[in-house]
C-alpha cells in the first residue's frame, strides 16, 4: 500500500489556531542540511524563497521532525485531546 492510500484513511481533526508544533524558523537559516525537508512523510516543511516555511495541519504525529533537526528548532507536543490524527478509518 502506497504512503498515499494510508493516508486516505487517516483522519485529521484540526485544532484551528493551536498548532501542536512550532518551529523557530530564525534557527532554521544556519542550518546547511534541512534533514526536515525529506524526512517528513506528509511535507509538512517546504524551502520557500523566504526560508523554510513549516504547516502542521496533515502532521501525522511521527515525531520524525524533532529528532532529525540539529538545531532544536522543533517544539513539539501532542495535539491537545480529541485532536490531531487518527489512523486506520474507512
Ligand atoms: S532541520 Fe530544524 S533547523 Fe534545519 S531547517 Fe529543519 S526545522 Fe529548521
Ligand atoms: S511529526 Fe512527523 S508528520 Fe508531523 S511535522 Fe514532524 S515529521 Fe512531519
Amino acid at each position: 500500500m502506497s504512503i498515499n492510500d494510508k493516508l486516505l484513511r487517516t483522519r485529521f481533526v484540526v485544532d484551528s489556531g493551536t498548532p501542536h508544533i512550532s518551529v523557530d524558523t530564525a534557527l532554521c537559516e544556519g542550518c546547511s542540511e534541512k534533514p526536515c525537508l525529506i524526512a517528513c512523510p506528509v511535507e509538512c516543511y517546504q524551502e520557500q524563497s523566504n526560508g523554510v516555511v513549516f504547516s502542521w495541519e496533515n502532521c501525522v504525529e511521527c515525531g520524525t521532525c524533532r529528532i532529525v533537526c540539529p538545531r532544536g528548532a522543533v517544539n513539539w507536543n501532542y495535539p491537545r485531546g480529541g485532536f490531531g490524527v487518527c489512523f486506520r478509518y474507512g
